[in-house]
């Protein structure tokens, strides 16, 4: 037997960033973390030494400066190794880029170079009880008052509810649309509370944070009123692009682990290799990730040409998500009684994997803008 040969090219980055998991033990550091939730100050800290947080943001803004596809193959290896939790980790700043195009110079200073240091953590307040999806139904407001505002609303579903420093927030300014600001979360008026533990990824312990009142200065304001989701277009393709990398890398694993283990283990007199109700699904699943890969690289690629590629962005982390689930839950058939159990990382690798059917744009969402490509219409509204 062997191993099928993956499409994503090696390179120093993903010798260094793979070297860097074994040295801060990623893996297990990921295990930890799904059976005790936190969020991880210490890595967090260690990769941002390391100056792996931010692969693509520009040096200038303290991060490495990386071709999307470099940064995407850097991150497709790290989820290969470790799951989600780091590879979105290393993340985290291209969450944040409205700081370094919006931002003044002392939040581009004080918050974004930090969060590229892994001093700091930045959330991303968009959900709310009554708007999700539909992101331009927000009711949170942010009401002028002389030269600031003063913001009111409850955000909910967010990641890293009780632990961020700061986070984005995204609130109605009077009539002219939508709206980001910086707000930091030790604020008076803001008060934050733990969710119930979710099905996976709960290191990101996400919550509700309720916002009373809080008085902001106009420096506070990220781009011009009403102009947050115009600002957010170019990161939510990036974002998309480098999460389908992720949910990949981790189906990736699931597989590869996969067809090791039903070319040794024998049934009926033969490896369970032999049987075609094994092997075929094991097949398509090669078929799928190695294709789902040269899509991601090729929009990347065009992205990094200039191209507009939203609509394939959007369809990327629709097909990597799918694609990646059921390669995992292949690997849970396949293994048996051991697979459904936490002994193996299948199980938690679907939990984790499955959140990427909802946060940054439920899947049918994912659809419905892909779907403006070929039938244009006014977009409205972005989601979380
Ligand atoms: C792990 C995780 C982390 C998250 N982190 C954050 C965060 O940090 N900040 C933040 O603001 N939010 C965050 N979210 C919330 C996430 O962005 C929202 O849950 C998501 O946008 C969906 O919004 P909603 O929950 O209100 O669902 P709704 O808008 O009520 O939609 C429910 C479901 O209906 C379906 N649906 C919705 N619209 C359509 C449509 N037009 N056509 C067909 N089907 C549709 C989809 O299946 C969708 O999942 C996170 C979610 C998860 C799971």
């Amino acid at each position: 037997m062997s191993r099928p040969v993956s499409p994503v090219p090696p390179s120093s980055l993903s010798r260094e960033v793979a070297a860097a998991g074994s040295e801060l033990h990623l893996a297990e550091r990921g295990r930890e973390l799904d059976r005790t939730p936190e969020f991880p100050r210490r890595e967090f800290r260690a990769l941002g030494e390391r100056h792996l947080l931010g692969l693509r943001t520009a040096i200038g803004h303290g991060g490495r400066g990386l071709a999307l596809p470099d940064a995407a193959a850097a991150l497709h290896g790290l989820a290969y190794a470790s799951g989600t939790t780091f590879a979105k980790l290393v993340l985290q700043p291209e969450f944040c880029s409205l700081l370094t195009e919006h931002g003044s110079a002392e939040q581009r200073r004080e918050t974004f170079r930090a969060l590229t240091e892994g001093r700091t953590l930045v959330g991303n307040h968009i959900t709310e009880p009554g708007a999700g999806s539909d992101a331009g139904a927000l009711s949170t407001t942010a009401r002028r008052d002389g030269e600031g505002y003063i913001l009111d609303g409850t955000k909910s579903e967010a990641a890293f509810a009780v632990d961020a420093d700061s986070a984005i927030v995204y609130a109605q300014t009077e009539a002219s649309g939508v709206t980001a600001f910086l707000v930091p979360q030790d604020a008076p008026g803001v008060d934050r509370t733990l969710g119930a533990p979710d099905l996976g990824e709960r290191w990101m312990r996400r919550g509700t944070v309720r916002y009373s009142g809080v008085r902001l200065p106009a420096s506070a304001r990220l781009g011009p009123e009403g102009g947050a989701f115009a600002a957010l277009k170019d990161e939510l393709t990036r974002e998309r692009l480098l999460l389908a990398a992720i949910y990949l890398g981790v189906g990736r694993a699931s597989f590869d682990e996969t067809v090791e283990y039903v070319g040794a283990r024998a049934a009926f007199g033969r490896p369970l290799s032999a049987q075609q109700g094994v092997a075929f699904p094991l097949l398509e699943d090669w078929g799928r990730l190695d294709s789902g890969w040269l899509y991601v690289e090729r929009a990347l690629a065009r992205l990094q040409a200039g191209d507009d590629v939203a609509a394939e962005a959007a369809l990327a982390k629709r097909m990597a998500t799918d694609t990646a689930l059921l390669a995992i839950d292949h690997a849970i058939q396949f293994h048996g009684g051991r697979g459904y159990s936490s002994g193996l990382p299948h199980e938690r690798r679907y939990r984790d994997v499955r959140s990427g059917g909802i946060a940054h744009g439920p899947s049918e969402v994912l659809l419905r803008t892909a779907g403006g490509r070929l039938w244009p219409r006014p977009e409205r509204g972005r989601s979380g």
